[in-house]
């Protein structure tokens, strides 16, 4: 059997977002900006594709940049943010510890550049409280970015509540929505959001492609200079089959998110509670705040790395950690931001579901996780030590 419990590093291509591009590569493949009618189709098909994106969002067609996914739209809205800051005098910029690293590295460079950079602590429910927010913004802050679901523990964020905060404050607010788009109702009026940033491939739809929502009236600094493309805003030729794609596969994720949340709800509450049943263990993120996607569990004594090899050879394709954090030994930064200590973090495993996922599936997770975890304790020194007292069990 093989179990794909990624997706939160990518998903499969959906049926929908599939047929809905094949006709862009042979048939719709006039260049967008060119005179003739050929053109003048392909223009049409982005612009019907950024209407649907609008309307999922509550958005304003207008106010949709096409981008190549989700890192180029979380720097594009950051450094635009920044840069407008700048030229208003206000250099101060919130954000959170366990945001995705498109934002944590940018917000880097933006401290290199002279930008005073708050990340406000995380919960060890993995939530970000709004008190903490309004309290941390100063006259000088120029941004506020909270992401809308964690990619790592799944847990969604009171984005709604931060918003309108920053809306009263006079703030700027972005949200990284990466995680949130096609899981969680998103609505970029209710929530006081002034740019957010999405990305076709974490919701079955093509890699390289995503979307800026920007707020009328907020200036962007472009990334890309060249032609007139999306309105002067980013150069170069449209990915015509990728945002085409794109606006499928949001318009499925949004149309069957209730039902797939029925759905998996149940399946991801036995996957919880089978794999809680391991001593030692502890859920990442709190039990309900989170998508029905995301299970993420610590396991004492044992290292991430190896459980996924294991875990792999039984045809199960998980995470430990974020797949930027995955290759290099340092604990996820997230798990650190929950307060988990760096010898906990390192036994880490975050299984992701998807629509396609089946109950037989969640039966085969349940079935082989829990021996892999006993075999890989059974050999561990760090484990023999914590089962004879020599070192205190932290979970
Ligand atoms: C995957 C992801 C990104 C990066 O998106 P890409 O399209 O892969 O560049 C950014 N933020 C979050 C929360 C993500 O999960």
């Amino acid at each position: 059997m093989f179990v794909y419990a990624d997706n939160a590093a990518t998903t499969r291509m959906s049926d929908a977002a599939l047929a809905a591009m094949l006709p862009c590569w042979q048939e719709l493949y006039a260049n967008p900006s060119s005179l003739h009618s050929a053109g003048q189709k392909s223009a049409e098909a982005i612009e019907t594709a950024r209407q649907t994106v609008a309307r999922l969002l509550h958005a304003d067609s207008k106010e949709i940049l096409f981008t190549s996914g989700g890192s180029e739209s979380d720097n594009q809205a950051l450094l635009s943010a920044a840069a407008l800051g700048a030229r208003q005098g206000k250099r101060h910029i919130l954000s959170t510890a366990f945001e995705h690293h498109a934002v944590l590295h940018t917000l880097k460079k933006l401290e290199k550049q002279g930008f005073d950079v708050t990340l406000l602590p995380v919960h060890e429910d993995g939530l970000v409280r709004p008190s903490e927010v309004a309290a941390a913004i100063r006259p000088d802050t120029c941004l506020v970015s909270v992401m809308a679901v964690n990619n790592e523990i799944g847990t969604i964020q009171p984005v709604g509540e931060i918003g309108a905060i920053c809306r009263e404050k006079k703030v700027l607010f972005h949200t990284d929505a990466v995680q949130a788009a096609g899981h969680v109702p998103l609505d970029v009026e209710a929530m006081c959001i002034d740019l957010l940033s999405l990305s076709a491939h974490k919701f079955h739809g093509p890699k390289g492609v995503g979307a800026l929502y920007v707020r009328r009236g907020v200036p962007l600094t472009p990334l890309i200079e060249g032609g007139a493309q999306e309105r002067g805003r980013r150069a170069g030729t449209e990915n015509i089959a990728g945002i085409v794609g794109m606006a499928a596969a949001l318009e499925e994720s949004c149309r069957t998110r209730e039902e797939v949340h029925r759905r998996l709800y149940p399946l991801q509450q036995r996957l919880i509670d089978g794999l809680s049943a391991i001593p030692h263990t502890a859920l990442n993120g709190d039990r309900s705040r989170r998508v029905v996607t995301n299970v993420n569990f610590c396991f004492e004594g044992i290292e991430g790395e190896s459980l996924l090899l294991l875990l792999d050879q039984k045809g199960i394709a998980a995470s430990s950690g974020s797949a930027c954090t995955s290759g290099s030994l340092d604990p996820s930064h997230v798990l650190l931001a929950i307060g988990r200590p760096h010898e906990v973090a390192h036994g880490s495993l975050r299984l992701s579901l998807s629509r396609y996922t089946t109950a037989a599936e969640v039966d085969y997770l349940l079935e082989h996780v829990p021996p892999v975890v006993a075999y890989l304790r059974q050999m561990s020194p760090v484990w023999k030590d914590l089962e004879r007292g020599a070192k205190p069990h932290l979970l």
